[in-house]
């Protein structure tokens, strides 16, 4: 048989109990392998703190995991995350800047606790860190809170309504540009990849910008794309020279209805990603 021909599924986009996903690290690595997943990549919020316990799963169930980081930005770009794969969880410095990206969550999270009681809501802010466990804080913890509540029937429908942008409760995150949150993964020897493209406002005005200060990929291959703009994001990547990237960007609430490792991504991707590690 030949080994180049075997497809294996692969997820570069993956969050665990260590930001706003449901399932602790070695729980979401079992459930993958579980799925036959081969190469996964954890990539929590502003936070590295569940690599370890990943990598000493997937040493046990025949999975290499990735260690990477999804870094939220603020600014006119809409919704622009930037994936920073192969950064390493014993860089102080690093750490040092995610934990104030994480300090900065947790401010966040307490105002708009504080505005959704002043709107009527109550939840509290203790009941928000239990449903969190110590994970980077986010509007996810928020949403259960408020399910758990009765205020939405269900868990997506808080971020149409009350945790909208639009929505007097919505307080915005202190935190990166998108151009910094490039430079940031760089400067640290991480290989940066634009997460679900769908979401940025100006996607073809952000990228050359953002290629510019050590973009290396684009995620392609994601749950809320249509076939169409699949083709545009390798369209993008050509033109760029960027690598398409993939993943699920599995949470375990169920939400974009993708599983672990059902997100198609090429296996020429992982080499792609590693050839660009040393580019800066
Ligand atoms: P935050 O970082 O606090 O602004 O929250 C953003 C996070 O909320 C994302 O990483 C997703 O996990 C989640 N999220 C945002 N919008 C939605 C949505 N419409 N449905 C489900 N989850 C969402
Ligand atoms: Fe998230
Ligand atoms: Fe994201
Ligand atoms: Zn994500």
């Amino acid at each position: 048989m030949d080994s180049l021909s075997v497809a294996y599924p692969i997820d570069l986009h993956t969050h665990s109990l260590c930001s706003d996903g449901t399932l602790s690290p070695a729980d979401l690595i079992r459930r993958a392998a579980g799925r036959g997943v081969r190469v996964l990549s954890l990539s929590d919020h502003d936070t590295l703190a569940g690599v370890a316990e990943a990598v000493a799963a997937g040493a046990e169930l025949g999975i290499r995991v990735i260690p990477a980081s999804e870094l939220n930005t603020e600014s006119e770009w809409g919704d622009a995350h930037v994936l920073g794969y192969f950064i390493d969880p014993a860089d102080v410095a690093l750490e040092e800047r995610l934990r104030w990206l994480r300090e900065n969550r947790e401010r966040r999270i307490e105002l708009m606790v504080e505005r959704l009681n002043q709107l009527g809501y109550g939840v509290s802010l203790e009941r928000v860190l239990e449903i969190a466990q110590g994970g980077a804080l986010g509007r996810p913890h928020l949403a259960e809170a408020l399910l758990e509540k009765g205020y939405v029937r269900a868990y997506e429908e808080a971020f149409d309504t009350i945790l909208a942008k639009d929505s007097p409760a919505y307080v915005a995150r202190i935190g990166l540009t998108p151009r910094e949150a490039v430079e940031l993964v760089r400067m640290h020897g991480g290989v940066p990849s634009l997460a679900h493209p769908g979401t940025v406002v100006g996607l073809e005005a952000l990228l050359p910008k953002l290629v510019a200060a050590g973009l290396a990929g684009i995620e392609a291959y994601c749950g809320d794309h249509s076939l169409e703009m699949t083709e545009r994001c390798l369209a993008l990547a050509r033109t760029h020279g960027l690598v398409p990237t993939g993943g699920s960007d599995f949470h375990g609430r169920g939400e974009h209805g993708v599983d672990l490792g059902a997100i198609f991504v090429p296996p020429e991707t992982i080499e792609m990603l590693e050839s660009r590690r040393a580019h800066a």
